[in-house]
């Protein structure tokens, strides 16, 4: 039988064991810092712009497979949109992994691969692994020079 959850549970085991984007990008525009300090995980993250579209993203760094696999998908999914739309992704899949807005069949649609991420839902300590990232590249768009850090 089809288990969404086993899918799930695939795309993240495989975006932790080859993560896409993974590297410095040398010309970047941006570039931040996040700090997770309650599991250790740390990333950079670089993003390199067209105007309003994000040209390039990649990011490097350490952590978790729940970090790894959450930025590998997000570069992903964020790769040429616009600052808005990244923005826009950014909040729906944020509300929906803090569990403010229930998830119906058109926002898990609208999030496509990285709703495999929404399982940690369950696991308070790991939503913090699973928006580090989020958190870093609205930073780095914002153009903040601090580290982010999930504390
Ligand atoms: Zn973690």
């Amino acid at each position: 039988m089809f288990d969404l959850k086993d899918l799930y549970q695939e795309v993240i085991v495989d975006h932790n064991r080859s993560p896409r984007n993974f590297g410095k990008l040398d010309d970047a525009d941006y570039r931040a810092e996040g700090f997770n300090p309650l599991c250790g995980d740390r990333l950079n993250l670089y993003l390199k712009m067209d105007d309003d579209r994000i040209q390039d993203i990649s990011f490097d760094g350490s952590g978790c497979a729940i970090s790894v696999a959450s930025a590998s998908l997000m570069t992903e999914a964020l790769k040429g949109k616009t600052r808005d739309e990244a923005e826009k992704v950014f909040h729906e899949f944020h509300d929906l992994v803090m569990d403010k807005k229930q998830g119906d069949m058109e926002s898990l649609e609208h999030l496509g691969k990285l709703a495999a991420l929404l399982g940690v839902k369950e696991y308070p300590a790991r939503v913090k692994c699973a928006t580090l990232c989020w958190h870093t590249m609205h930073s780095a768009l914002e153009g903040y020079t601090t580290p982010v850090t999930t504390e």
